[in-house]
């Protein structure tokens, strides 16, 4: 069986390179934007003087120094509009993962004489669910709400949850692997009410949807660069001014000594860059992407058969479709679709080479069998329809041939023929 799949990859990349041949230049069409986003040029571009001539310390008293500190200031009030936040309650770090750990665990930590007790779910980014992990080694409590099947946390859940010692809920604003939207203001408005911090991981929902914190419901917020066309490793996290927040690292006074380090400066310029141009075609975008969602979506239920949407079929980000496909392995379709220079993910790039199904599938009850045929695909401003038709024709293509050599889809389509 291992052997077959082997050699079915075999030669899948024989007609790939016959197809190199013959066009010199083979296509890629990347379409896991929700791993990462290819960077903006303009982005690009920005970040580089400080690389050379612009090349200071941001915390240094002469001009090229200075030149760093005032464009990281710029950056932070351009970052801070993109949410209605103030610039002082922007803090910049080296990742959405940073910016997570350190609410998870600086919030409790300083309000802790009184309370002990964080709500979270059970689809959390593992950023989210393995500092809260940490944080029940370090003797929290931690309660892990289960969705509902499309990925949904009602907010009555969450009031369910609440005890008189919760300190901290924590909801993503959107979800990575399955798209789905979290009615996270309606809870952050709740937290808020209850006297609860409220923190989202907003690093998947940050460009793609409209995030306006300047009702103050929400507390903390974490965003990263990447995931909008910025530079890897730089992030944010927005937090509430009245909100005690102790450091996340010790050392020199940057970001208002709460954060030591010396100033990522090009990382910072080229994600206000990003953000800038993100929000700028935002809503053009999202149109854009919603009609070619719903295409892909619709193309590949009604041509595949035992295909099934994960995820929330209406309340979902624009530019992400996922799927469970029966009787296949996610991994081999991912194999063969980049032979055929398809670019998609089973789910998350952080949980690529674990064994173990998704826990976000497991989490809306999909069998552990299903949950291995997973496969993502997240589309972004390059992506086209020639694309998107090209890349499900391969795959209703790819999905057959492994099917066929699969003896239990024969005797379950023999089963249902009788
Ligand atoms: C990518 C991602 C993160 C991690 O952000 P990095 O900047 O890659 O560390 C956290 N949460 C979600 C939902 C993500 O998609």
């Amino acid at each position: 069986m291992e052997e077959e799949m082997r050699a079915a990859v075999g030669k899948t990349t024989q007609v790939g390179t016959e197809r190199e041949k013959m066009s010199s230049q083979k296509e890629t069409i990347y379409l896991d934007y929700s791993a990462t986003a290819p960077m903006y040029p303009e982005a690009v571009e920005a970040m580089l003087p400080f690389f050379t001539e612009q090349f200071g310390n941001a915390s240094s008293q002469y001009s090229v120094g200075m030149n760093a500190k005032k464009a990281i200031e710029t950056a932070r009030k351009q970052i801070a509009e993109s949410i209605g936040a103030r610039p002082e309650e922007i803090y910049f770090t080296g990742s959405g993962t940073e910016a997570d750990n350190w609410a998870i665990k600086a919030i409790p930590e300083n309000y802790r004489s009184k309370v002990n007790h964080i709500i979270t779910t059970k689809i959390e980014h593992h950023a989210v669910l393995h500092a809260c992990e940490a944080m029940e080694k370090a003797g929290y409590h931690v309660t892990y709400l289960t969705p509902q099947e499309d990925g949904t946390i009602l907010p009555s859940d969450v009031k369910a949850a609440v005890t008189p010692e919760t300190v901290l809920i924590s909801v993503m604003a959107a979800n990575n692997e399955i798209g789905t939207i979290e009615p996270y203001a309606e809870i952050a408005k709740f937290a808020a009410k209850e006297g609860i911090l409220f923190h989202t991981d907003a690093v998947q929902a940050y460009g793609k949807l409209p995030i306006d914190v300047s009702d103050g419901k929400i507390a903390l917020l974490s965003a990263s660069a990447h995931k909008i066309g910025g530079p890897k490793g730089v992030g944010f996290l927005y937090v509430r001014r009245d909100v005690r927040l102790t450091p996340f690292l010790h050392g020199g006074a940057q970001e208002r000594k709460r954060r030591a380090g010396t100033e990522n400066v090009p990382g910072i310029v080229g994600f206000a860059r990003a953000a800038e141009l993100t929000f700028a075609g935002r809503q053009e975008r999202e149109e854009r992407e919603r009609r070619l969602r719903e295409h892909f979506i619709k193309r590949v239920l009604t041509e595949i058969p035992y295909a099934r949407l994960t995820g929330s079929a209406t309340n979902r980000l624009n530019h992400h479709a996922s799927f469970c496909f029966q009787f296949v392995e996610g991994e081999t379709i991912l194999i063969l679709l980049d032979a055929d220079g398809v670019c998609a993910s089973s789910g998350s790039a952080c949980t690529t080479g674990q064994t173990a199904p998704s826990h976000v599938l497991s989490a809306i009850g999909i069998p552990d069998e299903l949950a291995r045929g997973a496969v993502r695909f997240t589309m972004g401003e390059n992506t086209t329809k020639e694309q998107l038709d090209f890349t499900v024709d391969r795959l209703k293509d790819i999905i057959e041939r492994v099917r066929a050599m699969t003896p239990y889809y024969a005797q379950f389509t023999d089963k249902n023929r009788r």
